[in-house]
């Protein structure tokens, strides 16, 4: 079966490499080169812990405090967007404890099975992402931080994430001996892992060309023909594509993308900095998630370590704003009082788009408007985490399989 996938970001990628393993022509095209999408920067978390959606009580709240800061965590630029109206009323309907708890499942069961899927990639010998499973600490520095922290852990308890462990100051600072911490204690996750996203994604391009994947970067989707319910081709700007089945998996842009085949998804851009120190004068040992600050911090592939955040809720076409990245290494100075990161220069910040889906759970599955049309979209703060999972199960939708776990949660049309 022909599949042209739209996107070569890691939902993409994961997905052709499944489509291509079961015997597909697979061809994916991607309006870039493919070689720094929102899936190269982020930091590498590989994380059933994260099984919280972005749609919770407390963000809203939040939220609407941190609006006036410019170096706040978490923001939403108004605009006069419909979509965005749109997404930000069915954001805030869903964010309910009942919803954080009912998504707490789905978000579980499609991050383990996805990490078991990355570790089957380190078992082959043309991947070496510099995988690691040492978990991953959430560091508080106030009461109300190691409340959140005690909540999330009993929860993880009640899903069966047992592997996690609440470290005091002393317990923390022997975990990290190599730099001092300001804090109060932490939560380590030992069930999390991480990896090096950029030689993921590389590895995978080279792997997919190396099997014959056909691999069309610049070149932007623009429209698609249907015959009797199907859609038949795929257009861009430089050719048309044949098709029996398509899948969007087109990121922050794949909201557009649905609207030109009548399918309605809420979704918007949540843009995140990060900054990436090549040869590290700072050390840690773990990955690890400032709770107050929302700063994540990574050490990858040897003596690298990258520190992100923000969730910028905003247009893609909005030019960075180097205060968010200032308010993330101020945030890692206020927990590692060593790590006196200096502010880089523009275009030594990365930035990406997060494609944030309304309630936190990625859009998977077919639509009731076409018959061979598969979303794979709206990770918002889990792509990479999720993506070799959603790869998995895209093969296994298109090969009309047994699902490796309940997809129903991710229905693409629960929203219209
Ligand atoms: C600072 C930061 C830290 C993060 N940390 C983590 C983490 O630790 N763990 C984790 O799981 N997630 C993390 N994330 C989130 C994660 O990076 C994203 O969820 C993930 O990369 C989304 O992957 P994707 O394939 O859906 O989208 P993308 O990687 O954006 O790929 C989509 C592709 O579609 C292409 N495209 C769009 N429209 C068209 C069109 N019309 N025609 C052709 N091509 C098109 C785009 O060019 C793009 O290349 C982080 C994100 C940020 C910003």
């Amino acid at each position: 079966m022909k599949v042209v996938i739209i996107g070569g970001g890691i939902i993409g990628l994961s997905s052709a490499w499944y489509l291509q393993q079961s015997g597909h022509e697979v061809t994916v095209i991607d309006k870039t080169d493919m070689k720094d999408n929102c899936s190269y920067g982020n930091a590498g978390y590989v994380c059933p812990s994260h099984f919280v959606p972005l749609a919770t009580p407390g963000i809203v709240k939040q939220g609407l405090k941190w609006m006036l800061n410019s170096q706040s965590p978490f923001y939403v630029q108004p605009r006069l967007s419909w979509s965005l109206i749109d997404w930000g009323l069915k954001f805030m309907k869903v964010a309910t404890p009942e919803h954080v708890n009912k998504a707490a499942i789905p978000l579980r069961d499609i991050a383990i099975l996805s990490k078991k899927k990355y570790e089957e990639w380190t078992q082959l010998p043309q991947f070496g992402f510099a995988y690691e499973t040492k978990g991953l600490l959430e560091i508080f520095q106030t009461q109300q931080g190691a409340d959140h922290a005690h909540h999330v852990m009993e929860k993880a308890y009640e899903l069966g994430l047992t592997d996690t462990e609440l470290l005091d100051y002393n317990s923390l600072q022997q975990l990290e001996p190599q730099t001092k911490i300001n804090a109060i204690g932490a939560v380590h996750f030992k069930c999390d892992a991480h990896l090096y996203p950029n030689k993921l994604m590389q590895q995978l391009i080279a792997d997919l060309q190396e099997k014959g994947v056909q691999l069309r970067g610049n070149e932007e989707v623009t429209g698609f023909e249907n015959e009797h319910g199907d859609i038949t081709k795929v257009i861009t700007q430089k050719a048309v594509y044949n098709t029996d089945t398509v899948v969007i998996a087109s990121g922050s842009w794949s909201r557009e993308l649905a609207a030109k085949l009548k399918v309605k998804i809420p979704l918007v851009a949540g843009r995140g900095y990060s900054v990436t120190l090549e040869d590290s004068p700072y050390k840690i040992n773990h990955p690890v998630v400032l709770v107050e600050g929302r700063v994540a911090l990574t050490p990858m592939d040897g003596n690298k370590i990258r520190f992100g955040g923000t969730m910028e809720i905003t247009s893609t076409q909005t030019p960075p704003k180097m205060s968010r990245v200032k308010g993330v290494l101020q945030a890692v100075e206020k927990y590692f009082p060593e790590f006196k990161v200096p502010m880089p220069s523009v275009d030594k910040v990365w930035y990406g788009y997060r494609p944030c889906s309304a309630d936190g759970l990625p859009y998977i599955g077919r639509t009731k408007q076409w018959k061979n049309v598969i979303m794979a979209t709206g990770h918002s703060m889990l792509g990479l985490s999720l993506g070799a999972g959603t790869g998995k199960l895209v093969s296994e939708i298109v090969n009309e399989q047994k699902y490796s776990m309940d997809i129903a949660p991710f229905n693409p049309d629960r929203f219209s």
